[in-house]
């Protein structure tokens, strides 16, 4: 059987994704490759495919017994023969695969790189012909590389040894000298690269201002879009881990910690449960995540800041590695940069920390960025994004950037009136004059800079003096934490170098809380995009309550029964019969016989206590999930799409049912063209132009208060308008020029 052939039948897809094909052509044609694709960019199928229709044994080296384990259930779940061989084996099990990989009853067999080298392993090799040599993680051989095992050296070898196999490394990091380094070494002189870019355009991005307790915040992101999903939270240190933990389990959230100072049983214990729940949150430091390859993460929180923006790629990376739509969110606030600059300020200089310095602007600057945080981000790893993303928090709901030369140099020289050596706090109140007994004590109330700023809320002068932190344009006492002056603080002020500021959105409205949904009732959002109806939703619960006991009783992870994809596909068609039921993606031969006939008859109960209703084909993921990975698809980034659409039908509504999204969405997606200029706001809301200007008005007026939240507005106007109008007006005013 081809490639092709072998794909539906086993795998259940219908076609290739990314550059799959390219790479399966290559290592089928006996040449060696190297794949470096985003997590979640479907690298496992470019060697189980060859493994299958290649002679001989597919040798897979692979870091984690975790990961070999998981990998070997879902192959075995399709069919396919594969086994692992690690220290977890029990001597009898170890001996059957020895015996099975001898006697060629093995497609694929899951190593780790010492076992592969072991002398009486390679002559084990050398008698069952290997047929492909994977070696996953390939960064792993790398000192450049963020997990160095010096065991991947080793691996050098095989070319020597089996001349003529091919050999295919993988990985998903892949900054330029990383990976020369992983040719290099693997001496792959005449391998050829393939490169997929770094964009997951299913995850969407947010970076939320930090205020009081940011852990609330995290809690609302849950419950309010993410309630019985699973996720990972990040924090920095393993008190905060521990913490967050207990008060998320305390509020009804299924949370467990993972660090580095657990004992290794609980490590491994909470990190099973984690992989086996499809409903647990794991609040973890950095410590974990190599090995965390489960599918359905929809959500990776950071309440604080990562180290750089790799590692920021690399984490958020883990969500969403089923191509649905998953969300990165990030808490972050002035403390976070205060505690950053004032780490690197202890060290001396050195080119490392001149370095670490460069890596933490460029980490602000994605915070504070007033533009799409995707460009932002890709900008970073050297790709371009030609057109605003339309799937992350600036671009949702876009924030105004203003010139912000005057409120900085009021910042600045309040540091300075004062004596350069203030925290955050007081400074804001000398500029908002406040007569605090610690302002008059030290005179305060008596310099020139006491009161000059109460065009500004304190809220907002925080972000003036964060972002000023995040340009390097203030330095942090190492000892104190007070603010003092620096050359670029100068440049500011003898006006030698402009300063734009972001001025933070307002906080989501609560408006869009779904009546009546208290905790138990609160959905996954996703969910809900993607299926119609209250029965479907019902349904995709009992398939899922369904999948969990099948897990159970065979002791492996859900997601390696059926990916949730596949569920959700089955909630949406409903299918009735045997060829419906292989329609749905993801529904190989070997699922359909094992779990054919038990799934219809769950559907016919279901069917009959519910009825079937309308049956649909979903959307494809990518009418949810901006995908530009596919271009040959026909598919367009979905905002522009929304707005071409628009300018043909010339109605939200319509634009809203062609393209199956809320008109919500639309209105979101054709903001970035009205800040632009390409649309003006009576186009999209064809109301008398009295009313706009009653809106605009009283937006006015409420920005030269510094106000600059919409819910004022919306109670001003009686609540006459909806926040997509005001939105909308906002984004208008907000034109350049
Ligand atoms: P990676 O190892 O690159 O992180 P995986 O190999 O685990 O990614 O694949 C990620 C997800 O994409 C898996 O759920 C896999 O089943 C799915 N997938 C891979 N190839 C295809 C395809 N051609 N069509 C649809 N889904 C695919
Ligand atoms: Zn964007």
């Amino acid at each position: 059987m081809d490639a092709q052939a072998l794909l539906k039948s086993v795998f259940g897809y219908d076609r290739f994704i990314g550059r799959q094909e390219e790479i399966i052509a290559q290592v089928l044609s006996g040449g060696d490759a190297l794949a470096l694709m985003p997590t979640g960019g479907g690298k496992s199928l470019c060697y189980q495919i060859p493994a299958l229709i290649l002679p001989g044994v597919a040798v897979v080296v692979s870091p984690l017994i975790a990961l070999m384990r998981d990998q070997v259930s879902a192959l075995i779940q399709l069919g396919v023969r594969a086994a692992a061989l690690n220290s977890s084996l029990a001597p009898a099990e170890a001996a059957d695969v020895v015996r099975r990989l001898s006697q060629g009853e093995l497609d694929l067999i899951y190593v780790a790189p010492e076992r592969l080298v072991m002398p009486s392993f390679l002559s084990l090799l050398d008698r069952s012909r290997p047929g492909l040599f994977a070696i996953d993680e390939a960064h792993c051989i790398s000192q450049w590389g963020h997990d160095f095992r010096p065991e991947y050296r080793e691996l050098a070898m095989l070319g020597e040894r089996y001349p003529g196999v091919p050999r295919l490394a993988l990985t998903a990091t892949a900054d330029t000298p990383t990976r020369a380094d992983i040719l290099d070494q693997l001496h792959m002189t005449t391998a050829r690269v393939f490169a997929c870019g770094f964009d997951r355009p299913n995850i969407r991005y947010t970076v939320a201002p930090k205020e009081g307790q940011a852990r609330r915040s995290l809690l609302s992101f849950i419950t309010e879009g993410h309630a019985g999903e699973s996720g990972i939270v990040y924090r920095s240190s393993r008190a905060k881990v521990e913490d967050t933990a207990k008060w998320l389990a305390e509020q009804g959230v299924s949370a467990l910690p993972y660090h580095a100072g657990l004992s290794s049983q609980e490590r491994e214990r909470n990190q099973d449960a984690f992989m086996r729940a499809d409903d647990m949150v794991m609040v973890a430091t950095v410590a974990f995540g190599m090995g965390v390859d489960k599918p359905g993460v929809r959500f990776v929180a950071h309440l604080d800041p990562p180290k750089s923006l790799e590692a920021y790629h690399q984490e958020t990376g883990r969500a969403g590695r089923d191509g649905l739509p998953a969300q990165a969110w990030m808490a972050f606030g002035l403390s976070d940069v205060i505690v950053m600059r004032k780490m690197l300020e202890q060290e001396p200089d050195s080119p490392q920390r001149r370095l670490k310095f460069r890596k933490l602007e460029a980490l602000v600057g994605f915070c504070e960025t007033p533009g799409c945080r995707r460009q932002a981000l890709l900008g970073y790893f050297g790709e371009s994004l030609a057109e605003p993303c339309g799937n992350c928090d600036t671009c949702l709901s876009p924030v105004e950037a203003v010139d912000g030369t005057i409120p900085a140099k009021k910042a600045l020289s309040c540091v300075f009136r004062t004596g350069q050596r203030f925290g955050v706090g007081h400074l804001i109140d000398v500029l908002l004059g406040h007569r605090t007994e610690r302002v008059e004590s030290l005179g305060h109330d008596q310099v020139s800079t006491f009161g000059i700023g109460p065009e500004f809320s304190k809220r907002q002068w925080t972000g003036v003096y964060r972002q000023l932190l995040g340009l390097g344009a203030l330095d942090v006492d190492p000892q104190f934490g007070g603010l003092a002056l620096n050359a670029r603080s100068w440049e500011i002020m003898k006006d030698q170098l402009p300063v734009r500021l972001r001025l933070d959105p307002d906080p989501e409205p609560k408006a869009r809380k779904r009546k009546g949904s208290g905790r138990d009732k609160a959905r996954s959002r996703f969910a809900e995009e993607f299926l119609a109806g209250e029965r479907e939703q019902k349904l995709w619960d009992e398939l899922r309550a369904w999948r969990k006991e099948q897990a159970v009783r065979q002791g492996v992870p859900p997601y390696v029964i059926f990916h949730d994809r596949a569920l959700l596909e089955v909630a949406a068609r409903k299918p009735a019969t045997d060829r419906e039921l292989l329609a749905v993606p993801g529904m190989g031969q070997a699922k359909m016989e094992r779990y054919g006939e038990g799934l219809l008859a769950l559907l016919q109960d279901f069917y009959g206590r519910e009825g079937r209703g309308e049956s649909s084909v979903p959307p494809p993921v990518a009418a949810i999930v901006p995908d530009r990975e596919q271009p040959e698809a026909g598919e367009r980034p979905t905002a522009l799409e929304s707005l071409r659409l628009f300018k043909e039908l010339g109605d939200v509504a319509a634009v809203a049912k062609a393209r199956g999204l809320t008109a919500t969405s639309v209105y979101n997606h054709l903001l970035p063209a009205v800040r632009q200029g390409l649309l003006d706001a009576a186009q999209v809301f064809p109301l008398p132009e009295e009313d706009l200007r009653k809106v605009r008005r009283v937006l006015f007026s409420l920005m030269e208060q510094g106000v600059f939240e919409l819910k004022p507005a919306f109670d001003l106007l009686g609540g006459r308008y909806g926040y997509e109008l005001l939105r909308c007006l906002r984004a208008e005013m907000g034109r350049e020029g």
